[in-house]
């Protein structure tokens, strides 16, 4: 028995394959390295102490993927692998809906092929759209979303829960990722953006490292404590445990399950900055600037459901965000480019 982990050499999949297999599962990782690279794997077996098979393969290529589950005995498929640029997917929204949609398609596909019909989904609060008010829970309306980024995990979504309606064997948990930071204790993985970071954890760290000059805030004038936008900031530690929780209910039931990954707590983008700030005594120069479009005040969510379904709730705080995030961006200042 293993379980597969697609798009596991990114920020969030490479952390899940540590939890999985101090978890004591054996895993299996598929990545064709579009948006990660080689030394993420090295590093997840150098802190794991374990070995695993890794294929470079894209989960479009039909052929290839069949291979792997020709190999091994796949039970669930963790799946990670999906583009995740907001600007990006507006600009190239083909590529997005190729890539997220249609990989989809073709991973579950491949899976029925080989019998295996439990998948655990990376999807996101973003599905929640503008139109709700938060704490978020899993039964509200969602679709309203407001880019094709977000409409790939919304549509992505409603095939996961079609499939489950024609498919009595089949397992999907969609998790609904709140926003993701940190890095793992160890100082060794952590988040590698290309480019210019779109997320405010990743731009902070590049300017408190000295790579950009400032933070510009989006917008100080929303309807929020301090003016600035509210999220709810997860511990990518405490997001990958919840993924060896989903794993674990995905084989023992059947169905499509919604379930938000948050802690049910909003901090501000100032609250944000001044905490960093304290927490490891680095200055973050920042100036206050338009709204970004497309930006809500506050999203938090109502984290009840993993709690009573999963039997998991995020254990790490914020202190433990700014502090691993700072350890991870100070002793790799160049991500994985040693
Ligand atoms: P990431 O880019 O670090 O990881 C995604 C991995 O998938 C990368 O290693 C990439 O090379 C791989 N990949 C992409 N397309 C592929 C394909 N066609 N075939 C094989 N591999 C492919 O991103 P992440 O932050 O780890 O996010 C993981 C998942 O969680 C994504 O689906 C993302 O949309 C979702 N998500 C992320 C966030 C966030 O803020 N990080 C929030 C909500 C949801
Ligand atoms: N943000 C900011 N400056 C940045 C990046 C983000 O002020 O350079 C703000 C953004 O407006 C939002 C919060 O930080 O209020 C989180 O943004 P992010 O892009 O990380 O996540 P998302 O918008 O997807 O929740």
């Amino acid at each position: 028995m293993a379980i597969l982990i697609t798009g596991g050499c990114g920020y969030i999949g490479s952390h899940t394959c540590i939890e999985m297999l101090n978890a004591g599962y054996d895993i299996v990782v598929v990545d064709n390295y579009y948006n990660s690279k080689p030394e993420a794997l090295a590093r997840v077996k150098e802190l794991s102490g374990k070995d695993f098979p890794f294929y470079a393969c894209d989960i479009r290529d039909e052929e290839g993927l069949s291979e792997v589950f020709a190999k091994h005995q796949i039970d669930a498929v963790i799946h990670f692998a999906g583009l995740k640029a907001v600007g990006e997917s507006v600009a190239k929204p083909m590529m997005y809906y190729d890539n997220n949609v249609n990989g989809t398609l073709v991973l579950w596909r491949v899976m029925k092929k080989h019998g295996c019909s439990r998948i655990i989904f990376s999807s996101s609060a973003t599905v929640y759209g503008s139109e709700n008010a938060s704490p978020l829970k899993e039964d509200f309306p969602t679709g309203a979303v407001t880019n094709p980024y977000g409409r790939t995990k919304y549509v992505i979504e409603e095939i996961l829960k079609d499939i489950c309606v024609s498919d009595e064997e089949a397992s999907a948990v969609l998790l609904r990722y709140f926003n993701p930071v940190g890095a793992h204790e160890s100082g060794r993985i952590g988040e590698d953006p290309n480019g210019i970071p779109n997320n405010l954890m990743p731009f902070l760290l590049q300017v408190a490292i000295g790579k950009r000059e400032q933070l510009s805030i989006f917008g100080n004038d929303y309807d929020t404590p301090d003016g600035t936008g509210v999220r709810d900031y997860i511990h990518v530690v405490d997001l990958a445990r919840g993924h060896v929780k989903a794993v674990e209910y995905a084989l023992t039931h059947t169905g499509a399950m919604p379930i938000n990954l948050g802690t049910g707590v909003g901090y501000s983008v100032l609250d944000m900055v001044h905490a960093f700030e304290r927490i490891n005594g680095v200055p973050v120069p920042h100036v206050i600037a338009p709204r970004r479009p497309g930006d809500i005040a506050t999203c938090y969510s109502d984290p009840a459901k993993a709690k009573a379904l999963l039997g998991w709730e995020a254990e790490k705080t914020l202190e433990d965000m700014c502090r691993d995030s700072w350890r991870w961006q100070s002793q790799n200042p160049k991500g994985y480019d040693e």
